[in-house]
Protein backbone atom coordinates (compact mmCIF):
# COMPACT_ATOMS: atom_id res chain seq x y z
CA UNK A 1 0.00 0.00 0.00
CA UNK A 2 1.42 3.90 -0.78
CA UNK A 3 0.16 6.09 1.17
CA UNK A 4 -2.13 8.63 -1.31
CA UNK A 5 -0.03 12.33 -1.81
CA UNK A 6 -1.12 15.44 -1.52
CA UNK A 7 -1.11 17.13 -4.53
CA UNK A 8 1.98 19.36 -4.07
CA UNK A 9 4.14 16.17 -3.75
CA UNK A 10 2.77 14.21 -6.48
CA UNK A 11 5.07 13.41 -9.56
CA UNK A 12 4.50 15.81 -12.32
CA UNK A 13 3.65 14.80 -15.87
CA UNK A 14 2.96 11.48 -15.37
CA UNK A 15 3.01 8.70 -18.76
CA UNK A 16 -0.14 6.72 -18.11
CA UNK A 17 2.24 4.39 -20.89
CA UNK A 18 4.37 3.71 -18.03
CA UNK A 19 2.04 3.52 -15.18
CA UNK A 20 -0.45 0.42 -15.89
CA UNK A 21 0.75 -1.29 -12.82
CA UNK A 22 -0.08 1.05 -10.24
CA UNK A 23 -2.23 0.77 -6.78
CA UNK A 24 -5.13 2.71 -7.18
CA UNK A 25 -4.68 4.94 -4.05
CA UNK A 26 -1.96 6.34 -5.34
CA UNK A 27 -2.73 9.76 -7.79
CA UNK A 28 0.26 9.57 -10.14
CA UNK A 29 -0.37 12.92 -11.53
CA UNK A 30 -1.69 16.26 -9.86
CA UNK A 31 -5.12 16.77 -10.45
CA UNK A 32 -6.64 20.09 -11.04
CA UNK A 33 -7.20 22.27 -8.37
CA UNK A 34 -11.10 23.44 -8.67
CA UNK A 35 -11.16 27.26 -8.40
CA UNK A 36 -13.93 28.74 -6.08
CA UNK A 37 -17.07 30.52 -7.98
CA UNK A 38 -15.32 28.58 -10.94
CA UNK A 39 -18.28 27.82 -13.51
CA UNK A 40 -19.72 24.79 -14.19
CA UNK A 41 -20.89 24.10 -17.18
CA UNK A 42 -22.46 20.62 -16.41
CA UNK A 43 -24.64 21.00 -13.41
CA UNK A 44 -27.07 18.27 -12.29
CA UNK A 45 -29.37 18.96 -9.34
CA UNK A 46 -31.65 16.77 -7.83
CA UNK A 47 -32.02 14.29 -10.67
CA UNK A 48 -33.98 11.54 -10.28
CA UNK A 49 -34.87 8.62 -13.02
CA UNK A 50 -37.09 6.28 -12.38
CA UNK A 51 -38.31 3.22 -15.02
CA UNK A 52 -41.80 2.08 -14.50
CA UNK A 53 -42.04 -1.76 -14.69
CA UNK A 54 -44.61 -4.79 -14.14
CA UNK A 55 -43.15 -5.55 -10.92
CA UNK A 56 -43.05 -1.00 -9.80
CA UNK A 57 -41.18 1.60 -10.05
CA UNK A 58 -37.31 1.01 -10.52
CA UNK A 59 -35.39 4.02 -8.82
CA UNK A 60 -32.28 4.45 -10.97
CA UNK A 61 -31.26 7.69 -9.68
CA UNK A 62 -32.39 9.35 -6.54
CA UNK A 63 -31.88 13.01 -6.17
CA UNK A 64 -28.03 12.70 -7.82
CA UNK A 65 -26.37 16.43 -8.11
CA UNK A 66 -23.61 17.46 -8.89
CA UNK A 67 -21.52 20.06 -10.75
CA UNK A 68 -18.84 20.26 -13.79
CA UNK A 69 -16.50 23.14 -15.23
CA UNK A 70 -15.20 23.32 -18.63
CA UNK A 71 -11.66 21.28 -18.36
CA UNK A 72 -12.27 18.75 -15.79
CA UNK A 73 -13.07 15.09 -15.45
CA UNK A 74 -15.19 14.01 -12.96
CA UNK A 75 -15.21 9.92 -12.56
CA UNK A 76 -18.31 8.50 -11.47
CA UNK A 77 -17.47 5.15 -10.08
CA UNK A 78 -19.99 2.18 -8.40
CA UNK A 79 -21.34 -1.37 -9.37
CA UNK A 80 -23.50 -2.65 -12.08
CA UNK A 81 -27.06 -1.18 -11.00
CA UNK A 82 -25.50 2.52 -9.29
CA UNK A 83 -27.02 4.54 -11.49
CA UNK A 84 -23.72 5.49 -13.02
CA UNK A 85 -24.82 4.52 -16.99
CA UNK A 86 -28.61 6.09 -16.16
CA UNK A 87 -27.86 9.56 -15.01
CA UNK A 88 -25.02 10.07 -17.45
CA UNK A 89 -27.68 9.23 -20.51
CA UNK A 90 -30.47 11.21 -19.00
CA UNK A 91 -27.29 14.07 -19.28
CA UNK A 92 -27.76 13.69 -23.31
CA UNK A 93 -31.31 12.72 -23.31
CA UNK A 94 -31.15 9.18 -24.04
CA UNK A 95 -33.74 7.46 -22.64
CA UNK A 96 -36.66 6.32 -24.11
CA UNK A 97 -39.17 9.19 -23.45
CA UNK A 98 -42.28 7.20 -23.27
CA UNK A 99 -41.15 4.57 -20.61
CA UNK A 100 -38.78 6.72 -18.44
CA UNK A 101 -39.76 9.36 -15.61
CA UNK A 102 -37.15 11.92 -14.98
CA UNK A 103 -37.24 14.87 -13.15
CA UNK A 104 -35.14 17.81 -11.60
CA UNK A 105 -32.75 19.79 -13.76
CA UNK A 106 -29.63 19.09 -15.75
CA UNK A 107 -28.48 22.23 -17.59
CA UNK A 108 -25.47 21.91 -20.19
CA UNK A 109 -23.82 25.42 -20.90
CA UNK A 110 -26.68 27.10 -19.66
CA UNK A 111 -29.51 24.96 -21.68
CA UNK A 112 -31.70 22.92 -19.69
CA UNK A 113 -32.03 19.14 -21.28
CA UNK A 114 -35.40 17.72 -18.97
CA UNK A 115 -38.11 18.31 -21.18
CA UNK A 116 -36.24 19.07 -24.27
CA UNK A 117 -38.47 18.11 -27.06
CA UNK A 118 -36.59 15.31 -29.45
CA UNK A 119 -35.97 18.10 -32.46
CA UNK A 120 -34.01 20.38 -29.32
CA UNK A 121 -32.42 17.13 -28.24
CA UNK A 122 -31.00 16.13 -31.99
CA UNK A 123 -29.77 19.34 -32.36
CA UNK A 124 -27.88 19.27 -28.53
CA UNK A 125 -26.34 15.80 -29.50
CA UNK A 126 -23.29 15.77 -30.84
CA UNK A 127 -23.54 19.32 -30.67
CA UNK A 128 -22.95 20.33 -27.38
CA UNK A 129 -22.46 17.08 -25.27
CA UNK A 130 -21.45 13.08 -27.12
CA UNK A 131 -20.75 9.93 -25.62
CA UNK A 132 -18.35 7.65 -26.07
CA UNK A 133 -19.61 4.07 -25.71
CA UNK A 134 -17.60 1.11 -24.02
CA UNK A 135 -17.90 -1.43 -27.17
CA UNK A 136 -17.13 0.18 -30.45
CA UNK A 137 -17.67 -2.62 -32.18
CA UNK A 138 -21.53 -3.04 -31.46
CA UNK A 139 -21.38 0.99 -31.73
CA UNK A 140 -19.96 1.40 -35.32
CA UNK A 141 -22.24 0.31 -38.07
CA UNK A 142 -20.46 -2.57 -40.29
CA UNK A 143 -21.79 -1.81 -42.90
CA UNK A 144 -20.75 2.06 -43.37
CA UNK A 145 -17.13 2.81 -43.56
CA UNK A 146 -15.43 4.78 -40.48
CA UNK A 147 -15.30 7.51 -42.54
CA UNK A 148 -19.01 7.75 -43.55
CA UNK A 149 -19.87 7.78 -40.22
CA UNK A 150 -18.32 10.35 -39.11
CA UNK A 151 -19.28 12.18 -42.06
CA UNK A 152 -22.67 12.05 -41.58
CA UNK A 153 -22.54 12.90 -37.79
CA UNK A 154 -20.53 16.26 -38.63
CA UNK A 155 -23.29 16.55 -41.43
CA UNK A 156 -25.98 16.45 -39.15
CA UNK A 157 -24.76 19.51 -37.77
CA UNK A 158 -23.30 21.74 -40.49
CA UNK A 159 -24.53 22.74 -43.79
CA UNK A 160 -21.44 21.42 -45.88
CA UNK A 161 -20.65 19.44 -49.10
CA UNK A 162 -19.69 15.27 -48.77
CA UNK A 163 -16.14 16.46 -49.48
CA UNK A 164 -15.71 18.83 -46.72
CA UNK A 165 -16.99 16.86 -44.37
CA UNK A 166 -14.89 13.95 -45.75
CA UNK A 167 -11.43 16.79 -44.97
CA UNK A 168 -12.78 16.76 -41.47
CA UNK A 169 -13.42 12.93 -41.01
CA UNK A 170 -9.91 12.69 -41.95
CA UNK A 171 -8.59 15.54 -40.18
CA UNK A 172 -10.01 14.10 -36.93
CA UNK A 173 -8.79 10.40 -37.42
CA UNK A 174 -5.64 12.25 -37.57
CA UNK A 175 -6.06 13.92 -34.47
CA UNK A 176 -6.57 10.61 -32.74
CA UNK A 177 -3.61 9.15 -33.99
CA UNK A 178 -5.13 6.67 -36.56
CA UNK A 179 -2.49 6.50 -39.22
CA UNK A 180 -2.47 6.94 -43.04
CA UNK A 181 -6.16 8.49 -42.25
CA UNK A 182 -6.62 9.39 -45.61
CA UNK A 183 -6.81 5.60 -46.76
CA UNK A 184 -8.36 4.40 -43.70
CA UNK A 185 -11.43 6.43 -44.16
CA UNK A 186 -12.72 4.41 -46.31
CA UNK A 187 -12.06 1.10 -44.38
CA UNK A 188 -15.08 -0.97 -42.88
CA UNK A 189 -14.81 -1.26 -38.95
CA UNK A 190 -14.21 -5.18 -39.29
CA UNK A 191 -10.80 -4.02 -41.20
CA UNK A 192 -9.51 -1.74 -37.68
CA UNK A 193 -8.24 -3.24 -34.66
CA UNK A 194 -10.23 -3.02 -31.53
CA UNK A 195 -8.20 0.25 -30.33
CA UNK A 196 -8.37 1.61 -33.53
CA UNK A 197 -12.47 1.01 -33.70
CA UNK A 198 -12.09 3.43 -29.78
CA UNK A 199 -10.12 6.06 -31.75
CA UNK A 200 -12.75 6.18 -34.51
CA UNK A 201 -15.44 6.41 -31.89
CA UNK A 202 -13.70 9.36 -30.17
CA UNK A 203 -12.94 10.94 -33.57
CA UNK A 204 -16.98 10.60 -33.86
CA UNK A 205 -17.65 11.67 -30.87
CA UNK A 206 -15.58 14.91 -30.86
CA UNK A 207 -16.05 15.42 -34.89
CA UNK A 208 -18.45 18.77 -34.06
CA UNK A 209 -15.89 19.98 -31.33
CA UNK A 210 -18.86 19.28 -27.86
CA UNK A 211 -18.19 20.72 -24.50
CA UNK A 212 -18.74 18.19 -22.81
CA UNK A 213 -17.72 14.43 -23.30
CA UNK A 214 -19.11 11.74 -21.49
CA UNK A 215 -16.86 8.24 -21.55
CA UNK A 216 -18.94 5.02 -20.63
CA UNK A 217 -16.25 2.78 -20.06
CA UNK A 218 -14.45 3.47 -22.76
CA UNK A 219 -11.04 1.26 -22.15
CA UNK A 220 -13.24 -2.03 -20.55
CA UNK A 221 -12.86 -3.90 -23.57
CA UNK A 222 -9.01 -3.44 -24.65
CA UNK A 223 -6.32 -4.52 -23.38
CA UNK A 224 -3.76 -2.99 -20.69
CA UNK A 225 -1.51 -1.05 -23.06
CA UNK A 226 -4.12 -0.02 -25.02
CA UNK A 227 -6.39 1.00 -22.70
CA UNK A 228 -3.42 3.14 -21.48
CA UNK A 229 -3.23 4.98 -24.65
CA UNK A 230 -6.48 5.79 -25.09
CA UNK A 231 -6.93 7.01 -21.82
CA UNK A 232 -3.91 9.41 -22.40
CA UNK A 233 -5.66 10.13 -25.86
CA UNK A 234 -8.65 11.17 -23.72
CA UNK A 235 -6.89 13.55 -21.35
CA UNK A 236 -4.56 14.95 -24.57
CA UNK A 237 -7.91 16.00 -26.82
CA UNK A 238 -9.19 17.31 -23.38
CA UNK A 239 -6.71 19.75 -23.18
CA UNK A 240 -6.96 20.37 -26.81
CA UNK A 241 -10.43 20.82 -27.09
CA UNK A 242 -10.79 22.22 -23.04
CA UNK A 243 -14.06 20.28 -22.56
CA UNK A 244 -15.87 19.24 -19.90
CA UNK A 245 -15.32 14.83 -19.52
CA UNK A 246 -17.71 12.18 -17.26
CA UNK A 247 -15.92 9.49 -17.02
CA UNK A 248 -17.82 5.97 -15.97
CA UNK A 249 -15.71 3.48 -14.68
CA UNK A 250 -15.46 1.08 -12.02
CA UNK A 251 -11.59 1.06 -12.43
CA UNK A 252 -10.00 2.54 -9.26
CA UNK A 253 -6.51 2.88 -11.11
CA UNK A 254 -8.23 4.12 -14.10
CA UNK A 255 -9.81 7.48 -11.97
CA UNK A 256 -6.44 7.43 -10.73
CA UNK A 257 -4.57 8.12 -13.79
CA UNK A 258 -7.67 10.41 -15.45
CA UNK A 259 -10.03 12.24 -12.93
CA UNK A 260 -9.91 15.57 -11.00
CA UNK A 261 -12.67 14.46 -8.71
CA UNK A 262 -15.04 11.55 -8.01
CA UNK A 263 -18.53 10.48 -7.66
CA UNK A 264 -19.35 7.60 -5.85
CA UNK A 265 -22.52 5.53 -6.20
CA UNK A 266 -24.36 3.49 -4.80
CA UNK A 267 -27.97 1.94 -5.68
CA UNK A 268 -28.77 5.16 -7.49
CA UNK A 269 -27.37 7.80 -4.90
CA UNK A 270 -24.09 9.86 -4.52
CA UNK A 271 -22.21 8.40 -1.45
CA UNK A 272 -18.93 9.97 -1.51
CA UNK A 273 -18.10 13.21 -3.82
CA UNK A 274 -14.38 15.43 -3.79
CA UNK A 275 -11.42 15.95 -5.76
CA UNK A 276 -9.28 12.45 -6.35
CA UNK A 277 -6.91 12.59 -4.61
CA UNK A 278 -8.48 13.25 -1.34
CA UNK A 279 -11.14 10.56 -2.09
CA UNK A 280 -8.45 7.98 -2.60
CA UNK A 281 -6.09 9.31 0.07
CA UNK A 282 -8.70 9.76 2.75
CA UNK A 283 -11.66 7.77 1.41
CA UNK A 284 -14.87 8.66 3.92
CA UNK A 285 -17.48 6.46 3.33
CA UNK A 286 -17.10 2.47 3.73
CA UNK A 287 -18.79 1.70 0.19
CA UNK A 288 -15.53 3.57 -1.13
CA UNK A 289 -13.57 1.02 1.74
CA UNK A 290 -14.91 -1.82 0.12
CA UNK A 291 -14.18 -1.09 -3.17
CA UNK A 292 -10.62 -0.45 -2.16
CA UNK A 293 -10.10 -3.65 -0.46
CA UNK A 294 -11.59 -5.69 -3.04
CA UNK A 295 -8.74 -4.68 -5.54
CA UNK A 296 -6.18 -7.06 -6.22
CA UNK A 297 -2.88 -6.07 -5.29
CA UNK A 298 -0.22 -5.16 -8.01
CA UNK A 299 2.88 -5.98 -6.15
CA UNK A 300 4.31 -7.67 -3.85
CA UNK A 301 2.73 -11.05 -2.62
CA UNK A 302 -0.42 -11.21 -3.02
CA UNK A 303 -3.16 -11.63 -0.68
CA UNK A 304 -6.24 -13.17 -0.46
CA UNK A 305 -9.00 -10.57 -2.12
CA UNK A 306 -11.83 -8.83 0.43
CA UNK A 307 -14.68 -8.28 -1.66
CA UNK A 308 -17.75 -6.61 -0.34
CA UNK A 309 -20.10 -8.96 1.16
CA UNK A 310 -23.35 -9.71 -0.26
CA UNK A 311 -24.98 -7.79 -3.61
CA UNK A 312 -26.36 -4.74 -4.46
CA UNK A 313 -29.65 -4.50 -3.40
CA UNK A 314 -32.33 -4.39 -5.85
CA UNK A 315 -33.69 -1.40 -6.73
CA UNK A 316 -37.27 -2.00 -6.53
CA UNK A 317 -36.94 -2.89 -2.91
CA UNK A 318 -34.46 -0.66 -1.45
CA UNK A 319 -33.00 -1.24 2.19
CA UNK A 320 -34.48 1.66 4.42
CA UNK A 321 -32.09 4.05 6.06
CA UNK A 322 -28.71 4.23 4.79
CA UNK A 323 -28.76 1.61 1.35
CA UNK A 324 -25.60 -0.07 2.07
CA UNK A 325 -26.76 -0.89 6.05
CA UNK A 326 -26.77 -4.70 4.95
CA UNK A 327 -23.40 -4.97 3.40
CA UNK A 328 -21.74 -2.66 6.16
CA UNK A 329 -19.06 -3.66 8.31
CA UNK A 330 -19.62 -0.53 10.53
CA UNK A 331 -23.15 -0.50 11.35
CA UNK A 332 -23.06 -1.05 14.47
CA UNK A 333 -20.52 1.35 15.38
CA UNK A 334 -23.36 3.85 14.55
CA UNK A 335 -25.86 4.34 17.82
CA UNK A 336 -29.22 3.18 18.16
CA UNK A 337 -30.69 1.82 14.99
CA UNK A 338 -29.98 4.83 12.25
CA UNK A 339 -28.14 2.76 10.04
CA UNK A 340 -31.49 0.60 9.22
CA UNK A 341 -33.86 3.38 9.82
CA UNK A 342 -32.55 7.00 8.53
CA UNK A 343 -30.80 7.58 5.40
CA UNK A 344 -27.83 9.24 6.14
CA UNK A 345 -27.28 13.06 4.09
CA UNK A 346 -24.69 13.87 1.67
CA UNK A 347 -22.63 16.20 3.75
CA UNK A 348 -19.38 18.12 4.76
CA UNK A 349 -17.70 15.19 6.47
CA UNK A 350 -14.27 17.29 7.07
CA UNK A 351 -12.46 20.76 7.17
CA UNK A 352 -12.00 19.74 3.46
CA UNK A 353 -13.19 22.26 0.72
CA UNK A 354 -15.74 20.55 -1.82
CA UNK A 355 -16.28 17.04 -0.65
CA UNK A 356 -18.89 15.04 1.10
CA UNK A 357 -20.36 11.24 1.91
CA UNK A 358 -23.57 10.14 3.33
CA UNK A 359 -22.91 8.23 6.42
CA UNK A 360 -23.61 8.22 9.91
CA UNK A 361 -20.49 7.23 10.81
CA UNK A 362 -18.54 9.75 13.67
CA UNK A 363 -14.81 10.75 11.98
CA UNK A 364 -14.45 8.28 9.41
CA UNK A 365 -11.06 9.59 8.73
CA UNK A 366 -9.61 7.94 11.83
CA UNK A 367 -11.37 4.74 11.37
CA UNK A 368 -10.08 4.82 7.79
CA UNK A 369 -6.58 5.34 9.33
CA UNK A 370 -6.35 2.84 12.00
CA UNK A 371 -8.25 -0.02 10.39
CA UNK A 372 -8.99 0.14 6.53
CA UNK A 373 -5.90 1.51 5.56
CA UNK A 374 -3.91 -1.26 7.22
CA UNK A 375 -5.45 -4.12 5.30
CA UNK A 376 -5.63 -2.52 2.38
CA UNK A 377 -3.75 -4.68 -0.85
FE1 LIG B 1 -22.41 1.89 7.08
FE2 LIG B 1 -24.17 3.15 8.62
FE3 LIG B 1 -22.41 4.54 7.18
FE4 LIG B 1 -24.41 3.28 5.98
S1 LIG B 1 -24.57 4.98 7.41
S2 LIG B 1 -22.32 3.30 5.31
S3 LIG B 1 -24.59 1.44 7.24
S4 LIG B 1 -21.95 3.12 8.85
Amino acid sequence: MTDATTPSALPQGGNMTDQTVRAPQTVSRTPKARNEGEEAYLEVTDLHVQFPTADGKVQAVQGLSYSLPLRRTLAIVGESGSGKSVSSMAVLGLHDRKNTWISGSIKVGGREVVGMTEKELMSFRGAEAAMIFQDPQSSLHPYFTIGSQITESYRAHNNVSKRVAKKRAIEMLGRVGIPNPARRVDQYPHEFSGGMRQRAMIAMALVNDPKLLIADEPTTALDVTVQAQILDLIADLQRDFGSAVVFITHDLGVVAEIADDILVMYAGNAVEHGPVDKILGTPLHPYTWGLLESIPAVSGTPGPLHPIPGSPPSLLAMPSGCAFHPRCEFRERVGGDLCRTLKPELISRTADQGRTSRCHLKEPDKVFETEVLPRLP
